[in-house]
Parts: structure tokens; C-alpha cells; sequence
């Protein structure tokens, strides 16, 4: 069996829809399941939704339920006719009603838990679910619509929530029954505790649901449909130039999501290496074109990509008694440890010791004053992760002169090569961070030509 995953802008309308269905119908001999996203901005006008109900601005919530409205009924009117149109209408028209009726509720009360945020973001992925299966109906195809609440099973970390992974295979196994010429359809993001409460796998979290399930289902190959044509040696909006990457290894991969290449979620990697799993990045408006091939050993060697992540905290951790003193990083790290706040770059000099972590964090401030008890602490906001992501980055001599003599304009907060020899990583002032990744392309890529 194969998995077939849609994104955003790849089931962002009518026409898109019918587009990604019949790529995924190209390949019913492979016993597909098809993974969906919500449509384009949706997600994001569920997120707007659940503030203005925060905030008790209820034309907001109105105007945000109506262009919810609009777009999947529209959508709904450019797929389907007849019969299959009005059954659809009855359908998509419930999902709505119950979603208005959250809204409403959570406006009532000016009042949005994470756990009544995943229900509202849920509808999302629901609603462009069932726009797909009615449009196959409408088409003739085989197809049924499954509920992945259903087999995808996880903690009640709501809105970023882990992965049980027995009860999942269990689930999946027993609920998802592939076959040829038979379109099954499911949504991404979305699960459920074992209670059946709804949850999220967080944000651009439907890559992860499609290997969750390629994994359980020992699929020949995951492919992940989106707007570019696979993973590019940087983000094409940031330069345009950028040329895609034919091939590259799961830890590779892994490196540049968690890094801030959005083409696919940090997660979605690790369900497929453990079952060897190949995925595949395709651009769904050019299905022609080859894309990138994500697998355990590459051809290629030195530098693939260049990824920036903005938002980024420096601490510095100052004490005398760090001289010749045993423990301290033990200390400091277990403060991180107990507010559970993952650090990324870790540099130490004999008296300091500087960590990055998300700006984000919401426990940080107690952090800093822990560590304060037991020495001084410099915070240091606004910067940004540069990361150039290769194999054997370190192997080619002048490789780090070039990062650097690139770099000479900017100033280099900390350095981290090493601890991997696949990444190479910066930390600049977030304002410098666009202009760091441009001049590394240049350098690195030049002509946009892949190192
Ligand atoms: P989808 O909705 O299909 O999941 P996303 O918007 O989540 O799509 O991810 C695709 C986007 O990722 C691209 O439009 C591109 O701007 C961005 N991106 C960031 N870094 C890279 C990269 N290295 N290669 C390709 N795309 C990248
Ligand atoms: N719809 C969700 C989001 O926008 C999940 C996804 O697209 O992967 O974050
Ligand atoms: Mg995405």
C-alpha cells in the first residue's frame, strides 16, 4: 500500500481537489490511503476564530464562521451536482452548524482551553475531508471516509500532543483496510485521547499522521503532495533561485524541519525510518517533475540545504564556581529539565555557558530566576538559527572558511558544528537572519546550483 498526503494548497479549492484526487486515483493499483490537510487558511482562520471567541468580539466570530462558510460551500457547489450535491449539502452544513455551536459556546463564556482549541481546529481538516470524498462520489470512485480520531491515538498534551504508539498501530490495523481501486480517506492533524477526546499533532502536523500510518501499515512509500516541487536547498520564498534536492537522507531531513524548513513537520521522519519507510516530497501542480526522495543513505555528500528558524532566545549561565567545578552543567540543565524546555545549540566557554531555546517557551521566566540562585544570567531575545544541512559537513576543508568569509558582515552570536556531522549552525540577530541565509545560498549554491 502506498500513502498519498494532500497539504493546505493542495485541497485549497475546487479545481485543486480535483487535481489531487486524480493523482491519488493514478495510483489505485497501489492500494492508496489518502492523508488530508485542512483547505487553505482554514486552520489558520480556526486559530483567528478562537481568539476573537477569547476576546468576546463577536462580529469577529461571525465574520470568521462565515468565510468558513463560504469557502467550503462554494468548494462543495464546484464538486458535486445532483444528488451527491445534496446529500453533501446536508453534510458539510451539520459540520458547520456544530462548529458554530462551539464557537458560540466558547464566545459565551470568553473562555478557550487547548482542549476546546483542538475541537475547534478539528473541523478544519473534517470538513475538507468530507468536500474530498463527496467530490470521488461525484466521480464515480471508489472511496470511503474515515475518522482518524478513530486509530490515531495520543496523550492529552492538547495541541501538541505525543503519539501512543501501541494503541495506534493497534487502532490503525484494525480500522484502515486497504485496497486496490479503492480511495480511502482520512484526515491528518487530527486524533483523540483513549477516552475519544479530540486532539492535535500540532501545527502542519498532517505529514506526521501520513507516516504515523504509512509506518503501521508497512507502506511501500509515503509521498507528501505539496506547492513545491520537493525539499529545496532553501525555502523558495525566501530566493527564488533555490533548486530542489532529488535526494536525502532521513536524518537530513529530520535536521532541516526541526531547523525551520516547513516543507515537512519536524516528526514526520521518525515513524518512517523506523520501518525504513521511503517519503517522497511532490508538488501537486507539477506532478511530472521527480521531487525529493527521503531515505536512509544518499549519494550525495557535503552541503544540501540552508534553513533558518527565527524566534530564538540566547541564555548565557555565568559563575565563577564553574571553574574546575564538577556538576554545574548537570545544574543548570536540570532546570531545563524540570520545566520540561528543550534547549537546541549548547555552547560553554571555562566560566560560561550559552543555550538557545524557543522564544516561546511559557515557563522560561522561572527558568531564569532558578538559575539565577546560582549564577548570572544574561537573556539575549530576537535572534535566529541559521542551519546548513549536509553529510560530512566537516570532511571538506575550506567548508567552514567559505560559511565563515560568507558571514563576514554579520554578527555570529554562537557557532555549533560537531555534536553532528550533518549540521552546521549559526545563531545571528533575528534581523540579520534573511540576509545570512542569502548570502550562504550564494556562496554555497552558486547559480543556484546544488554544492
Ligand atoms: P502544505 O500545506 O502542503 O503542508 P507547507 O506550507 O506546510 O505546505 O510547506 C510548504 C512550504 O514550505 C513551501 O511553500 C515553502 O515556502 C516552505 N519551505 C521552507 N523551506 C523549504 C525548503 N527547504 N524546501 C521547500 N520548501 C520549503
Ligand atoms: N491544517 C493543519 C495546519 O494548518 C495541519 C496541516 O496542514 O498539516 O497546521
Ligand atoms: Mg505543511
Amino acid at each position: 500500500m502506498i500513502v498519498l498526503k494532500f497539504g493546505g494548497t493542495s485541497v485549497g479549492s475546487a479545481e485543486v481537489i480535483q487535481n489531487a484526487i486524480t493523482i491519488a486515483w493514478s495510483q489505485a493499483d497501489h492500494a492508496p490511503v489518502v492523508v488530508c490537510s485542512a483547505m487553505a487558511k482554514t486552520t489558520d482562520t480556526l486559530v483567528r476564530l478562537a481568539q476573537a471567541a477569547l476576546d468576546g468580539r463577536e462580529d469577529q466570530v461571525r465574520r470568521e464562521l462565515d468565510l468558513l462558510s463560504t469557502l467550503h460551500l462554494d468548494a462543495l457547489a464546484g464538486l458535486t451536482s445532483g444528488e451527491t450535491r445534496s446529500t453533501g449539502q446536508d453534510l458539510i452544513q451539520n459540520l458547520l452548524d456544530e462548529l458554530s455551536s462551539l464557537a458560540r459556546g466558547l464566545l459565551l463564556i470568553q473562555e478557550v482551553s487547548p482542549r476546546s482549541k483542538d475541537a475547534l481546529l478539528s473541523f478544519g481538516e473534517r470538513l475538507s475531508t468530507t468536500l474530498i470524498w463527496l467530490a470521488c462520489v461525484e466521480r464515480g470512485i471508489s472511496a470511503e471516509l474515515l475518522d482518524s480520531r478513530e486509530f490515531i491515538k495520543t496523550d492529552e498534551k492538547f495541541t501538541e500532543a505525543s503519539i501512543l504508539p501501541q494503541a495506534t498501530q493497534e487502532a490503525i490495523t484494525a480500522r484502515v483496510k486497504p485496497r486496490n481501486n479503492h480511495l480511502i480517506i482520512c484526515q491528518g492533524f487530527i486524533a483523540s485521547t483513549m477516552s475519544g477526546v479530540t486532539t492535535t499533532l500540532g501545527r502542519g502536523g498532517s505529514d506526521y499522521s501520513a507516516t504515523i500510518i504509512g509506518a503501521a501499515l508497512q507502506a511501500q512509500e509515503v509521498q507528501i503532495w505539496t506547492d513545491v516541487t520537493g525539499i529545496m536547498t532553501t525555502d523558495p520564498r525566501l530566493i527564488a533561485s533555490a533548486k530542489t534536492i532529488s535526494e536525502i537522507s532521513y536524518e537530513e531531513a529530520a535536521e532541516l524541519s526541526f531547523f525551520g524548513a516547513k516543507v515537512i513537520h519536524p516528526s514526520t521522519i521518525q515513524p518512517a525510518v523506523e520501518k525504513e519507510i521511503p517519503v517522497l516530497v511532490k508538488n501537486t501542480n507539477a506532478p511530472e517533475q521527480p521531487g525529493t526522495r527521503i531515505c536512509r543513505t544518499v549519494k550525495n555528500r557535503g552541503i544540501q540545504a540552508i534553513t533558518g528558524k527565527n524566534g530564538i532566545t540566547v541564555v548565557t549561565v555565568q559563575s565563577s564556581r564553574m571553574l574546575n567545578a564538577h556538576g554545574f552543567l548537570k545544574a543548570i540543565f536540570s532546570v531545563f529539565e524540570k520545566h520540561r524546555i528543550s534547549v537546541d545549540l549548547v555552547s560553554t566557554s571555562e566560566v560560561s555557558v550559552s543555550m538557545t531555546v524557543n522564544r516561546f517557551e511559557p515557563s522560561l521566566e522561572q527558568v531564569i530566576q532558578e538559575l539565577q540562585s546560582f549564577s548570572r544570567v544574561n537573556v539575549e531575545p530576537d535572534h535566529g538559527i541559521v542551519s546548513l544541512v549536509g553529510t560530512d559537513l566537516w570532511k571538506e576543508a575550506s567548508f567552514t572558511a567559505r560559511v565563515f568569509a560568507a558571514l563576514r558582515d554579520i554578527p555570529v552570536r554562537m557557532i555549533s558544528l560537531g555534536s553532528s556531522d550533518i549540521n552546521l549552525s549559526v545563531v545571528v540577530p533575528q534581523e540579520n537572519l534573511e540576509q545570512a541565509i542569502t548570502l550562504l545560498h550564494q556562496e554555497l549554491f552558486p547559480q543556484g546550483e546544488k554544492g
